[in-house]
Formats: C-alpha cells, structure tokens, sequence
C-alpha cells in the first residue's frame, strides 16, 4: 500500500470551491444603462453587473484537499 498524503488543494486553499467574477448584462435595462431615460439603479449606468460565482474546484473535484505520493 502507497503511502498518501493528504495535503490542501492549492488551487481553492481547502475550501473544495473556487468563486469567480463573472460579468453579465444587466437583466434590469438590457445592457443599455438606461431604464425610461434614467440611469438604471441595478448597474448604475454601467449596463452590465459582476456576479461572483462559486464553482466546484476542478483540481481536487470539491474535496478540499488533494492526495500526493510520498
Ligand atoms: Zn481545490
Ligand atoms: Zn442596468
């Protein structure tokens, strides 16, 4: 039997997620900015939004923590 090491991931520092910014068009004025002449109080003008999404780290799979070979 090998023996293992349980170590970190250090890809998502053992939390198994890795949240990512992501930018999306405003779904309040459709990209534009504006809502009826106004500046959109969802994305401030900027007609799009930044969501962070947390996604399932794809080097340890969600684990936390990564198995290496002594
Ligand atoms: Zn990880
Ligand atoms: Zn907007």
């Amino acid at each position: 039997m090998a023996e293992m090491n349980k170590q970190p991931c250090p890809e998502c520092h053992g939390t198994g997620n890795i949240a990512s910014d992501v930018q999306e068009e405003c779904p309040t004025c459709g990209g534009s900015g504006k809502v009826l002449g106004q500046t959109c109080n969802k994305c401030h003008g900027m007609g799009s939004i930044t969501l962070t999404e947390e996604k399932t780290c794809p080097t340890c799979k969600g684990s936390g923590y990564i198995l290496e070979k002594y």
